[in-house]
């Protein structure tokens, strides 16, 4: 077996509950790859459409242009001799094949940015997340503050109709007006029925 790496790739996650500016982070490490006059790119998941198709958007609207790609190898595609960096956000919406992928890529020397949530809304973790943070030489896990009683917030809360989700709630559902929060430990709630 070939012994691919280099030295000089490594996987870096940034990870949290929604609201705790990981987007914003992952900008801040890809103005700095501008400054750098590093060659790289930014994907994003097809799925996530709430700012922008062709951007990474965080929250305080600031923004930066990037590949919406539909499957996780689709990112293989794009990578040229050159390159140096690959920024990924809203990674666990991909599926398990994104794992390979960043592994695969960092074994060529690249160096990976991958940002998401870690844990759903009933605070389970997202299996891709979890697997990245595992292989990850470097994790910065965020926070926001709770909604409720303004502490530390490391989850998210999903609200239906301004009342706590129930486990079995459908991921979407039509007719309701759902909404999400930071929240911590103590105030995060889910409803099992
Ligand atoms: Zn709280």
């Amino acid at each position: 077996m070939t012994h691919e790496y280099n030295g000089t790739g490594f996987i870096e996650v940034i990870c949290g509950p929604m609201f705790a500016g990981k987007s914003e982070e992952l900008l801040r490490r890809i103005n700095r790859l501008i400054f750098a006059k590093k060659k790289f790119l930014v994907f994003k998941p097809t799925i996530d459409d709430r700012y922008s198709a062709n951007e990474v958007v965080s929250h305080s609207k600031r923004a930066y242009k990037c590949i919406a790609i539909k499957n996780a190898t689709d990112i293989l595609k794009y990578v040229t001799p050159d390159l140096q960096v690959v920024a990924i956000d809203e990674v666990q919406f991909f599926d398990d094949s994104i794992i390979t992928v960043v592994n695969t890529l960092a074994n060529r020397g690249i160096r990976v940015i991958c940002a998401g949530l870690d844990c759903d809304f009933k605070g389970e973790p997202f299996p891709v997340t979890a697997n990245l943070l595992a292989l990850a030489e470097d994790v910065t896990k965020l926070t926001a503050i709770c909604a409720v009683c303004g502490k530390e917030a490391t989850m998210t809360q999903r609200l239906v109709d301004g009342e706590p989700a129930k486990d079995s709630d459908p991921v979407v559902l039509v007719g309701a007006k759902e909404s999400y929060e930071p929240r911590c430990r103590k105030c995060h709630c889910v409803r099992h029925e």
